[in-house]
């Protein structure tokens, strides 16, 4: 598999067929696998976080999302046309989990988010097996949150507690687990009860979808702020 490195943090050249037929080779294989889906926000955070920069570097997929790293990866070679965003992946990860009988559980969001998101998956994938929980990053929570997942027996694991803290979370219980893949995906579970409201397809389509959210959460500027930085020094540097 080819990949890309913007400033230093790998991309995996996928697209979602593929990134699914790797997910399903994961569970085949058991775990435990972590799954990036790595924006330019994340490139950023890894150049001074030297432990969330490690956690990324250990991730067996390190998915292009977001139209920024899908252009520094086609400036490298990659051949990606579309991000692989966790948002996107989640329904036909969930369908293909429905198919192969595997086990999955919604890790995080608001009280009652990822339990809405499950009954909502479970109706358009009527054999899927799928638990939720709140949760928390919080080790105080670690007992309970493991007990929900092995009383599941949980293979496919989506946590949304946004980035870094989902990719340590997982980094740090990642062999006390069990489940054979663990993804971070940000906010995803809020698009997708639509708790949050995604960006219109046209938008997506012209890789805006960071300006509706911008307009929809203002206080995302604060984050967004290195976004030029990151192009500025992508075009300084390739490597
Ligand atoms: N969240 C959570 N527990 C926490 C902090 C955050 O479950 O202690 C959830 C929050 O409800 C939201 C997600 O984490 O659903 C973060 O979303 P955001 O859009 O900020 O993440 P991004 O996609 O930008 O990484």
């Amino acid at each position: 598999m080819k990949d890309a490195r913007i400033l230093g943090v790998r991309v995996d050249c996928l697209d979602m067929g593929s990134t699914l037929e790797r997910i399903e080779r994961f569970v085949d294989e058991g775990g435990p696998h972590l799954v990036a889906t790595v924006n330019p926000e994340f490139v950023m955070r890894a150049q001074k976080d030297r432990e969330f920069a490690r956690v990324i570097a250990s991730a067996e997929l390190c998915l292009p999302d977001g139209v920024g790293v899908v252009w520094a990866a086609r400036r490298q070679g990659c051949d990606v046309r579309q991000p692989v965003a966790g948002v996107d992946l989640v329904q036909p990860l969930a369908a293909m989990c429905a198919r192969r009988g595997f086990r999955l559980f919604l890790l995080g969001a608001a009280p009652g988010v990822a339990g809405a998101l499950a009954a909502k998956l479970r109706s358009g994938n009527p054999t899927l097996e799928v638990a939720s929980h709140p949760g928390a990053p919080d080790p105080s929570q670690d007992a309970e949150t493991l007990k929900l997942i092995h009383e599941h027996g949980t293979q496919v694991l989506l946590v949304a507690y946004g980035a870094p803290a989902q990719e340590l979370w997982i980094d740090r219980l990642r062999n006390r687990l069990g489940v054979a893949v663990a993804v971070g995906v940000g906010g995803a579970f809020d698009y997708l009860t639509g708790r949050v409201p995604r960006a219109p397809a046209w938008m997506r389509r012209a890789g805006l979808e960071w300006l509706h959210r911008l307009g929809r959460q203002p206080w995302r500027i604060r984050r967004m702020a290195v976004l030029p930085v990151y192009a500025i020094k992508v075009l300084r540097n390739d490597t």
